[in-house]
């Protein structure tokens, strides 16, 4: 019988989500959209000790925007579904609130033979462990140890039962079987086998906070949730064993899901793994979305640093897959249609900045002028300029602007941007007229044989009797100062200095054309009272 595809994004609430755990809910997700599946949140919150508060709403709010959205397991309004329903079945989604029922299922593999209570407490492992240190040895709870600590495998079974009742702080062992190969298939990484002599006796759940350890509860959920692929992070492919052997000890292995382990994401110089720290350094986000810690401490985001989310999901996906041509650009419809876990490539997926910023500038080129202009206005009203929507000259004394004026600028200057705040640095002398000159410029173009030109030039403009569009007004401009036979780039960059502050920018009949002659006249005046 073939199975509904169901794939689960299974996260820890133990901080923000680094960018390689939103690569491994991509995949998932992908996997599972190509297959006509479902996608399944599950939030692995069991170990209360590295619980963070907030944690799981940044999961969501991260996958969220993303666009990567679960079928089953948190609703419309982004919350993790606590109540069955036909569209939540397996609900709660949190282990926490699922603590109830994963007590018995240890409980059944004790029954079984495949599982032990143990009774040891932290003291007496601690002091077992040094023991053997001083010995040479290292200590590893499992067949070559177990009988010498305090379990119900050990102890007279009136003794075990006693304690048992009595304390309440013991735990429940996997009984890790003697010299035994398990053969496990990745379906990234092709057939694995490890001995179980290298393995060690983990614990399943805890009488402490009657709470599952991470090992059983995965096991029982993904079983309970009918998971068919596991995809996840390499750092859980030494566990695989484990979960092999607890499929088979609950007799589930017709249904086992298959699984599939994805390599990590390297630093940029490819020398191990993607850290926070690296962000920091090298200047990038490795978070989706800003993060706040407890201490205040900010790291930075993707979409905060102004990544557009189809971007980053993109670059994202392309770490670590590819199509097996050279395309490079996909939305998440193409890459449902494109992916395949067979192209998932089994070495780590060094991160590029300079590529991650690549696609961003690739993206921002396709958007259409009228969203960049939402973008950007709150921008501009960052720096105390206004945005009205009804048309009117540019206002440069009282700093307000029709919408118009910056739809035409956006236009202009789309193709040479990466983020939004990018056009402000670009052209925000079409804003706020230049209050000095970069000197080096001034020095090497404000000549008197070059301005006084550039003033003929510039009269020249200001009683063009034309329509005064760039349309209009550029091929005249340029005849004028070539019949003349004037240097050219001098003579730009003369008046580019008067209207940018620099000798660099945008070209002089879009820029007169845009702030219009009386604001050209009055930064020529400006120039020349400041300069000459
Ligand atoms: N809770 C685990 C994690 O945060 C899930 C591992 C898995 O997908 O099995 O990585």
């Amino acid at each position: 019988m073939t199975r509904k595809t169901r794939v689960r994004f299974a996260p820890s609430p133990t901080g923000p989500l680094h960018m390689g755990g939103v690569r491994t809910a991509l995949y998932n997700y992908l996997f599972a959209k190509q297959r006509g599946g479902d996608f399944i949140i599950r939030i692995e919150d069991t170990d209360s000790q590295r619980f963070v508060p907030g944690a799981e709403k940044y999961i969501i709010e991260a996958l969220n925007w993303c666009g990567i959205v679960p079928d089953e397991g948190v609703d419309q309004n982004g919350q993790v579904v606590e109540t069955a329903s036909e569209r939540h079945p397996h609900a709660p989604y949190r282990q926490s609130q699922r603590k109830s029922l994963y007590r018995s299922y240890a409980e059944q593999l004790v029954e079984g033979g495949f599982a032990y209570y143990a009774f040891d407490t932290a003291e007496e492992l601690g002091a077992k462990r040094a023991e053997m240190e001083s010995a040479g040895e290292t200590f590893i709870y499992n067949q070559t140890t177990r009988m010498g600590l305090r379990n119900s495998l050990s102890l007279p079974e009136s003794e075990w039962k006693a304690l048992l009742d009595s304390r309440t702080d013991w735990t429940i062992r996997f009984k890790m079987p003697e010299n035994r190969v398990v053969k496990m298939d990745d379906l990234i990484r092709g057939h694995v086998e490890v001995n179980t002599d290298t393995l060690d006796d983990k614990v399943l759940w805890k009488r402490a906070d009657e709470l599952p350890t991470y090992h059983l509860a995965n096991i029982v959920d993904d079983h309970l949730m009918e998971i068919t692929e596991v995809i996840r992070g390499e750092e859980w492919l030494p566990s695989l064993p484990l979960h092999y052997l607890l499929y088979e000890a609950f007799g589930w292995t017709e249904t086992q899901p298959r699984f599939a382990h994805l390599s990590l994401l390297l630093k940029p110089d490819g020398k191990g793994k993607l850290s926070k720290r690296d962000g920091d350094r090298l200047g990038f986000p490795v978070f989706p979305l800003q993060w706040v810690n407890a201490e205040g401490e900010v790291s930075r985001g993707y979409r905060e640093d102004g990544y557009f989310p189809e971007a980053f999901v993109n670059l994202l996906a392309m770490l670590g897959w590819n199509p097996g041509d050279d395309r490079e650009l996909f939305s998440l419809e193409e890459l449902v249609e494109a992916f395949s876990l067979e192209r998932v490539v089994k070495s780590g997926a060094r991160f590029n900045a300079d590529k991650a910023k690549w696609f961003n500038k690739e993206y921002l080129r396709t958007k259409s002028v009228a969203e960049l202009t939402e973008l950007y206005i709150p921008v501009l009203q960052s720096k105390g300029i206004t945005i009205v929507k009804e048309a009117q000259a540019p206002d440069f004394a009282g700093k307000t602007f029709s919408q118009d004026y910056v739809e035409r600028i956006v236009k202009l200057i789309q193709e040479r941007a990466t983020f939004v705040a990018d056009f402000w640095d670009i052209a925000s002398y079409l804003f706020i007229a230049p209050a000095s000159f970069v000197e080096k410029d001034a020095a090497k173009f404000w000549k008197e044989e070059n301005y006084t030109l550039a003033l003929q030039v510039a009269d020249f403009i200001l009683g063009f009797e034309g329509e005064f569009t760039k349309e209009s007004l550029e091929g005249p401009l340029e005849e004028y100062i070539r019949s003349n036979e004037w240097p050219m780039g001098k003579v730009m960059n003369c008046l580019r200095l008067a209207l940018v502050g620099a000798s660099s920018g945008l070209g002089i009949a879009d820029i007169v054309t845009l702030i219009g002659k009386e604001e050209f006249a009055r930064r020529m005046e400006f120039i020349k009272s400041t300069l000459n």
